[in-house]
């Protein structure tokens, strides 16, 4: 078997303590539910808000499902982060509300420079962007001239253009693949397990960056497998984000669209998912009669970081998505 250099550089201990910093500012910030009265006044309020500032909603799929709701109800979209920025662009409004995480706000900027983004929160940040500065990952590429550099679209702006090529975990394999055929050798970056799957399936000579999701870096294989001995018909769903070892036990690994994709498409009545829980609004209100179960995040004597919530995500709320309106804060 082909071993692949996974020996990329670790992140520095600084970069490491600071990440470590902001999922507990960032599990501090998460806005409290509103009392149902109040979330409805809240709510009609930003609808008069979008209208009034000819501005649209977009929501990830992680985020509160009442905000998912809203975007869908508003005329806005419900999407992975290529899919927002996608509609954002195409959509009229001047003024693109993104209910994510930074790096999806920039990538909605990048997509509509001429249009103004506002975020509920800019200090939504994601442990994928955090793990990969800027600075160091520019002297990673730069002690590896002879290498093609191939980053994830989780990564800042300043990544990104650092970057040759920038891809999603849906066209990740097809880009790779491609560059393979050309005789290339890869710098792949921030995400080790993403990197790795794809280094697997495409044979490609590929140097990782050592960054990992905070929220699929936590399943676990081992309880996973319990889980299937339980329910032998469910089918698995996993995001490439995770660990290779939960990636093997899978039915269907892809991006966030194609798990979402398999759950109408696939005749089983019964899914285990390995991707922020945030995604099973959407896949229960499109298959109603069919039963989802969350991928197990901790082992034996072992306590989850994220429980499989991203906190980042959830520090959307809808006062702020409200606040940025009124104020025209949060402008990327
Ligand atoms: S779920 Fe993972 S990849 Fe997505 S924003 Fe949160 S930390 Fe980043």
């Amino acid at each position: 078997m082909k071993t692949y250099p996974y020996d990329a550089p670790i992140m520095s201990n600084d970069n490491r303590i600071a990440t470590q910093m902001n999922i507990e500012y960032a599990k501090a910030k998460m806005p409290a539910d509103l009392p149902r009265a109040e979330r409805l006044m809240v709510e009609e309020n930003i609808k008069q808000l979008l209208k009034a500032h000819n501005a649209v909603l977009v929501a990830h799929y992680y985020v509160d499902p009442f905000i998912q709701d809203l975007a869908l109800a508003t005329g806005g979209c419900v999407g992975d982060s290529l899919e927002m920025a996608r509609f954002g662009q195409a959509h009229s409004a001047q003024t693109l509300v993104v209910a994510g995480v930074r790096f999806m706000g920039e990538s909605a900027k990048i997509l509509s420079m001429e249009k103004t983004v506002l975020m509920p929160d800019l200090e939504a940040e994601c442990s994928l962007d955090l793990g990969c500065p800027a600075d160091e990952f520019s002297a990673f590429c730069d002690a590896h001239p002879e290498r093609t550099v191939v980053v994830y679209a989780n990564t800042s702006a300043a990544v990104k253009a650092r970057a040759d090529w920038v891809v999603t975990s849906s066209v990740g394999i097809d880009i790779i693949r491609h560059l393979h055929t050309n005789g290339e050798k890869i710098i792949w970056g921030p995400d080790r397990h993403l990197g790795k799957y794809i280094a697997a399936e495409t044979g490609t000579d590929m140097l990782l960056w050592q960054g990992s999701c905070l929220v699929h870096n936590e399943f676990k294989a081992t309880e996973l497998m319990q889980l299937k001995e339980e329910h032998p018909n469910a089918k698995v769903l996993v995001h490439p984000e995770s660990p290779d070892s939960v990636v093997a036990l899978a039915d269907v690994v892809g991006s966030t669209s194609k798990l979402l994709q398999s759950t109408h498409e696939m005749d089983a009545d019964t899914f285990i998912v390995a991707t922020d829980l945030g995604i099973l609004h959407e896949m229960q209100k499109r298959s109603p009669n069919k039963r989802f179960l969350a991928a197990p995040t901790a082992g034996e004597s072992a306590s989850c970081k994220s429980c499989a919530f991203c906190p980042w995500m959830a520090m959307n709320g809808l006062k702020g998505i409200e606040q940025c309106l009124t104020q025209r804060s949060g402008e990327v």
